[in-house]
C-alpha cells in the first residue's frame, strides 16, 4: 500500500516565472531546486504541509516534460505516492495489470528511488511511486 501522498508534479514551461508564482500562491520558497539530466528536467520543490509541490521544466525537446506541455500544455503531470518498499510495490501493482513504466526503481529528485504506472491504467493520471534513498 501507499503511504501518503508525496508530492504532486506540475510541468511549466519557465521554471523561474512559475517558482515566482508558486512563492506567492504558497507564501513559501522552494526548499529545494535540482536538475536531473537523466530525465531532462530542471526541478523545484516547495513544502506544503506534510507533503509537496513540484515544478518541473524542460531542459531538452526530448525530454517527457516537453512532450507533456506540448499535448496538453503546462498543468498537473503527475501524482506521487511515498511508498515504504518500491520494489514490492511495483511487484504488486504489476502483478494487479498496471503497466509500470520501469524494470527497476531509478534515482529521481529529492533523493528518492521512483517508478512511474502507466497513466492508461489509472484514469489518465501518471502515477509516480517514490521511496527515499537511505544511505
Ligand atoms: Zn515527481
Amino acid at each position: 500500500m501507499v503511504e501518503k501522498i508525496e508530492h504532486i508534479g506540475i510541468a511549466v514551461k519557465d521554471l523561474e516565472q512559475a517558482n515566482t508564482i508558486y512563492e506567492n500562491l504558497l507564501g513559501i520558497a522552494p526548499y529545494k531546486m535540482e536538475k536531473v539530466e537523466s530525465e531532462g528536467v530542471s526541478t523545484s520543490f516547495f513544502q506544503t504541509g506534510e507533503s509537496k509541490i513540484e515544478l518541473l521544466e524542460a531542459t531538452n525537446p526530448e525530454s517527457a516534460i516537453a512532450k507533456f506541455i506540448a499535448k496538453k500544455g503546462e498543468g498537473v503531470h503527475h501524482i506521487a505516492f511515498a511508498v515504504k518498499d518500491i520494489k514490492a510495490e511495483m511487484k504488486r501493482m504489476s502483478e494487479l495489470g498496471f503497466t509500470i513504466l520501469n524494470d527497476e526503481p531509478k534515482r529521481g529528485a529529492d533523493n528518492k528511488w521512483v517508478c512511474f504506472i502507466h497513466p492508461k491504467n489509472t484514469k489518465g493520471v501518471l502515477v509516480e511511486l517514490c521511496q527515499e534513498i537511505k544511505e
